[in-house]
């Protein structure tokens, strides 16, 4: 079964709304012709998730949130519900990127909450995995992305899949300029679509996409995204400017 790619650009923690608007219509411009062969979302901040969500209606790019909280209301001040994205207009959450782990202290049970409660309020999760360089130079990459996927899909179901991304983020490679070499980063991917088979079954590991994330850039997409476990990309500092962006998101024609 051919997975369509999907590629999704992660804006972190830049661009007031105006500047964010501006991105996404460049972005929705180039992207239409393409929507047959490549999916593609916007991760902005949330200030900005309702105004670039209206800007992008009824086109070819899709909104996603960098987070959720797991509750859908309440006393939680600073929390946002994926009930509450989802009603801004987003349609995917990024969930346990390794920057929310590394200085928000998320752990793989809350990234579990989090992706449950999400597919609860019709929102897909990208949920993020990965090791860190002591763990890769330790030897322990395998046994951490398989900690972090079990905890992560504990209690979903395989019928799940198709809304179900994974992305395979090395700690190491995220903003770093350092990107795993495609034979690495198939490495793992392989490895993870192995541990979905496990978990969900044959039909399900084949369905279900995983996106490699670190340092992806115009000049090294093409060759990360032809292996044939990578099923896409999370983009975080080449997702800032369009012609980067889009260069990626046109990794087929160069
Ligand atoms: C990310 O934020 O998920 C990411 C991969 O960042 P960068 O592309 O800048 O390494």
């Amino acid at each position: 079964m051919a997975r369509i790619p999907f590629i999704c650009g992660n804006w972190k923690l830049h661009k007031t709304i105006a500047e964010s608007l501006d991105l996404a219509t460049a972005v929705k411009n180039a992207v239409g012709p393409l929507r047959n062969e490549v999916e593609v979302a916007v991760a902005p901040v949330f200030t900005a998730l309702h105004a670039v969500a209206k800007r992008l209606e009824g086109s070819a790019v899709a909104v996603a949130a960098q987070d959720c909280f797991w509750e859908a209301q309440g006393a939680w001040t600073g929390e946002v519900s994926p009930r509450l994205i989802r009603d801004a207009g987003a349609t995917f959450v990024i969930i346990g990127h390794s920057e929310r782990r590394q200085h928000f202290g998320e752990l793989d049970a809350a990234v579990n909450l989090k992706a449950k409660a999400a597919l609860k309020a019709d929102l897909k999760p990208i949920i993020c995995v990965g090791e860190t360089e002591r763990e890769r130079d330790a030897g322990e990459t395998f046994g951490r992305v398989r900690a972090q996927l079990t905890a992560a899909l504990d209690g979903i179901p395989a019928s799940e899949a198709p809304r179900v991304t994974i992305a395979y983020e090395p700690v190491w490679a995220i903003g770093t300029g350092r990107t795993a070499t495609p034979k690495q980063a198939e490495e793992v991917h392989a490895f993870l679509r192995g541990l979905v088979g496990e978990l969900w079954g044959a039909d399900g590991a084949e369905r279900l996409r995983i996106q490699y994330g670190g340092s992806v850039k115009p000049d090294n997409a093409a060759q990360l995204l032809t292996e044939p476990n990578i099923d896409g990309a999370l983009v975080g500092g080449a997702s800032l400017k369009a012609d980067d962006f889009l260069k990626i998101v046109k990794y087929r024609h160069p």
